[in-house]
């Protein structure tokens, strides 16, 4: 006969954490306690699999009440009290229990057992009438309200509901008296309010409150199983993807008090600090009280220890003080649970009569800073391997200790105006202002700012550069805001619709209200979220953090995968080396184009009518791209570094204003029709599809000639300072071989003139960006003229959806929210479809040279969910902006170590 009742108590436990599947995380870690010596309330669980018969059948199993008194019967031997005795009553609570955790989704009900019969048994037992009266208040409400009512009514959310009913009974009764607290109740008090609440009751839903103890637990087992199938529970499930076949668990629990006086009281505590992962016991507690009087706030608890006191319990004694020897036992208790957890836990104990009992444990939840240490100690104390401690840090945990963060509890006390895209991690506070100028003006005088524009161009990259963080109402991930945010490893929120900018007069409207230049605002860049005010923020100090260090130390040696980064600028690069960058992946070279000496000569050129007047505006550009190229290959020595070719539609450059027109009428002796002329001449109706990418290359070859010889010559000039560099050029947006071979040829020649010219001999690579369909398609011939692949996931994910990599967020909450897709593709790559792409042009490429270096750069490659895919098809590396690269070492880590499981 299957078994349904598993019991636990006095050292001996049916079942164990094996059986979670059955006994849910709840009752396994009941039966695991039990079962290390751990003092846990006697009491059993009822299997997952009755909940499913139950929901199935609209009754219980065979045998399932025998069983059920069997238990019963099991509880009363270890606690010598009886369930419905009139001398010494044993109360019980019935409780929810899934096999992941569902907090708050389904029903509870405690003190089940009492009635007329058994009342003056317990005031007998426990001296205290007062407490008792309260516990059968407590039990009268929520066996109304989750029994008799909601799991077996559909109420109608209009209609006032028994539990409304029943607390207006007791605040009328309060302001009567006029009694402020319910602690003021006095016994009688609460025994009349029991009346009047069973009358209520009787009145309102036509049914007696049932005084005898086995209807009440039949009918609260009965009403937690139908909680599985609640709306809440029902809505739960659908957003964390839990089956609705699991079903849930019953537990039967012994009733044990806190609130019986003196020497009873109540706690929760977590076996490490969860905000620094210090090895201290870290918790509060509160006298004679129960769990739910903690948590409600009427009275501040007090602190466990020395170490848990905070501002405001600091004056307040602590269990160590007041009860050292049941102090002392709880920290053994502390130990036996981390030995056998292997992990920091969260408990609840409870204390009777001098009496410690344990209620709860499960892996308690923790910061990043916290989560790296306690892995790192756990690790250094010999608890778990190298693999346990590495996995014991998500990722994304690691943004929390790279970035000043929002401190959650300001956060928490204030309202979200606004939300957006996350695009940029961490938290920054500052005064609006409108404009790049104004940013950088405003910051000269030592204001912190936040530039909120409609959405961002690289003409405002100086005023970006300064802001504590950039807010913008349009663009997704992979926007231009977004990419050089993350670059610089600034707080950014893109795509927020909520924000009606109006620049003209300074002012941002949200829901009405307006907020004006200089007005303080605060970003939350890892959630989206905006607040108004100056909100408190907390900075990180990675330098000093050896736990970070040692686990960067460990993860290293599990990846395979190599950690490039993506950046334009010699202190960028300095930067990504101290994250740990192994070489550049992308150095976006149009990034360098955008200072006001550099950026006319650029115009220049694209504006130029004839050959010899493009080769004189790139002859000025030649030593700035010389030197830029000069700072970051020593910076990166040895490491290789990856440079891509000019590739930004053309128009991007000669988007100009009247006066950045006459500057240029006035330097290319042109007149102003003339050029406006040339400019509409280059307007095209889908850039992003047009003239870039080789394309630009091809059409004026001397823009590859001048950028191979600058990267050629700065490598010629370290060659012979004795600094070891490794360029690799990288040709953009190739569709077709003889693309890449046509600019493969022109870099070649350069590359064989200018080591003759400088007589000195340096290794270099030439290879491409794949980044359209196509390509995936054609890798077979790209191969025979590429020393390397470089998956640009951003436009091949662009190319392959057809969606604009700036332009998403107009459709895509309502494609999220109806379910057509589950995620930003622009930042976790759809493995299905665009990954498909990226497998088929690994494979061919390899087929045809087996010694291919593959590698990802789109944003994709900081991104740990795509990181364990680029890891799955074998590429060599992944290359990510700066801020992401500890990120992706652990997410490199986590893959490897995933993927041999
Ligand atoms: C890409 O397309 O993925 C890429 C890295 O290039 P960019 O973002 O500069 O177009
Ligand atoms: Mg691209």
């Amino acid at each position: 006969m299957k078994k349904n009742v598993y019991v636990f108590g006095n050292s001996h436990a049916d079942g164990s954490a094996e059986n979670k599947n059955i006994l849910g995380g709840k009752g396994a870690n009941l039966a695991e306690m039990t079962q290390i010596g751990i003092p846990v309330p006697p009491g059993f669980t009822i299997s997952t699999d009755v909940c499913n018969y139950f929901i199935k059948n609209k009754s219980y199993p065979k045998n399932f009440k025998d069983e059920i008194q069997e238990g019963l019967l099991f509880i009363e031997k270890n606690l010598g009290r009886n369930f419905g005795d009139k001398k010494n009553p044993l109360l019980v609570s019935v409780r929810s229990g899934a096999r992941q955790s569902m907090p708050g989704m389904m029903e509870t009900v405690l003190n089940i057992g009492l009635t007329q019969k058994t009342i003056p048994g317990l005031i007998k037992q426990s001296g205290n009438a007062r407490f008792v009266y309260d516990s059968y208040r407590r039990l009268i409400t929520m066996y109304s309200d989750v029994v008799m009512e909601k799991s077996n009514s559909n109420i109608n959310s209009n209609q006032t509901s028994i539990r409304e009913h029943l607390e207006n009974i007791l605040e009328n009764f309060k302001s009567q008296k006029s009694i402020n607290n319910d602690t003021e109740l006095s016994k009688n008090d609460l025994e009349e309010i029991c009346i009047l609440y069973k009358n209520k009751i009787n009145d309102f839903l036509g049914i007696k409150f049932p005084d005898d103890p086995y209807e009440q637990l039949l009918g609260g087992i009965s009403a937690v199983f139908k909680s599985w199938n609640g709306k809440r529970a029902i809505k739960y499930r659908k957003i964390e993807n839990i089956p609705n076949d699991w079903g849930t668990a019953v537990n039967i629990q012994a009733m044990v008090f806190g609130n019986m006086g003196e020497s009873s009281a109540t706690g929760v505590a977590f076996t490490r600090n969860p905000a620094t992962g210090k090895n201290q016991l870290y918790g509060e507690w509160m006298l004679n009280a129960q769990g739910e009087d903690v948590v409600a706030g009427i009275r501040t608890p007090n602190p466990l220890n020395e170490s848990s006191k905070t501002k405001k319990s600091k004056k307040l004694k602590t269990l160590e003080e007041y009860n050292p020897i049941i102090y002392a036992e709880l920290m053994e208790y502390r130990q036996k649970l981390e030995t056998h957890y292997k992990d920091m836990q969260d408990i609840e104990f409870t204390i009777e009569n001098n009496k410690l009992w344990m209620l709860q444990t499960r892996t308690g939840k923790r910061n990043g800073a916290a989560a790296i240490r306690i892995a790192m100690d756990l690790y250094d104390s010999r608890m778990i391997t190298i693999d346990e401690a590495i996995l014991r840090v998500s990722p994304n945990q690691l943004d929390e200790i790279m970035h000043p963060m929002i401190n959650p509890e300001s956060e928490k006390q204030s309202t979200i105006i606004a939300s957006g895209l996350p695009a940029g991690p961490g938290g920054g506070c500052g005064q609006i202002v409108f404009t790049a100028d104004d940013a950088e003006n405003w910051s000269k005088t030592g204001k912190k700012v936040i530039l909120v524009r409609t959405e961002t161009s690289p003409e405002d990259v100086h005023g970006m550069h300064v802001s504590e963080a950039i807010l913008t109402a349009r663009g997704g991930m992979t926007s231009h805001a977004a990419l050089v945010a993350r670059g610089w490893g600034k707080c950014c929120i893109v795509g927020c619709k909520d924000l009606n900018i109006n620049v003209k007069e300074k002012t941002i409207t949200i829901n009405d209200k307006i907020y004006k230049e200089g007005n303080w605002i605060s970003l939350n860049g890892s959630s989206g979220n905006v607040y108004e005010g100056n909100l408190d923020l907390i900075n990180p100090n990675l330098d000093q953090n050896k736990h970070y260090k040692k686990l960067m130390e460990l993860t290293d040696k599990v990846k395979k995968l190599r950690i490039r980064t993506n950046v334009d600028s010699p202190e960028d690069a300095k930067q990504a080396r101290i994250f740990g960058a192994e070489g550049i992946g992308l150095c976006r070279t149009e990034h360098m184009f955008f200072n006001p000496e550099r950026i006319i000569n650029i115009q220049k050129m694209i504006l130029a009518e004839t050959k010899e007047g493009r080769q004189k505006a790139l002859n000025k550009l030649l030593p700035f791209q010389k030197a830029d190229f000069k700072g970051i290959l020593s910076e990166m020595s040895p490491y290789p570094v990856t440079i891509r070719l000019l590739d930004p539609p053309l128009h991007e450059f000669i988007n100009l204003n009247s006066e950045q027109i006459g500057k240029l009428v006035n330097e290319l002796k042109v007149s102003k029709k003339n050029i406006k002329d040339r400019i509409e001449s280059l307007n095209e109706s889908n850039p992003m599809l047009g003239h870039r990418g080789c394309r630009l290359g091809i059409s004026y070859p001397e823009i590859t000639k001048m950028q191979a010889t600058a990267i050629f010559e700065a490598t010629g000039e370290l060659a012979i300072e004795g600094i070891n560099s490794f360029p690799e050029i990288m040709i953009p947006l190739v569709g077709n071989a003889k693309e890449l071979l046509h600019q493969r040829n022109i870099i070649k020649k350069i590359a064989i003139k200018t080591q003759k010219h400088m007589q000195v001999k340096f290794e270099y690579h030439i290879g491409t960006m794949i980044e359209l369909p196509r390509a995936c398609m054609t890798a077979h011939e790209i191969a025979d003229y590429a020393d390397f692949f470089s998956f640009g996931t951003n436009d091949l994910t662009q190319m392959t959806y057809g969606y604009s990599r700036d332009d998403i967020n107009g459709f895509l909450p309502l494609y999220i929210n109806n379910k057509i897709i589950h995620i930003d593709p622009f930042q976790t790559l759809d493995q299905i479809g665009v990954g498909e792409l990226i497998a088929e042009g690994i494979n061919r490429g390899r087929n045809k040279k087996s010694n291919l270096k593959i590698g990802v750069c789109g944003e994709h490659g900081g991104d740990p969910k795509s990181i364990a895919f680029f890891n799955k098809v074998g590429m060599d590396y992944i290359s990510c902006s700066p801020y992401r690269i500890p990120i992706a070492r652990l997410a490199a880590g986590h893959a490897e170590l995933l993927q041999k499981l």
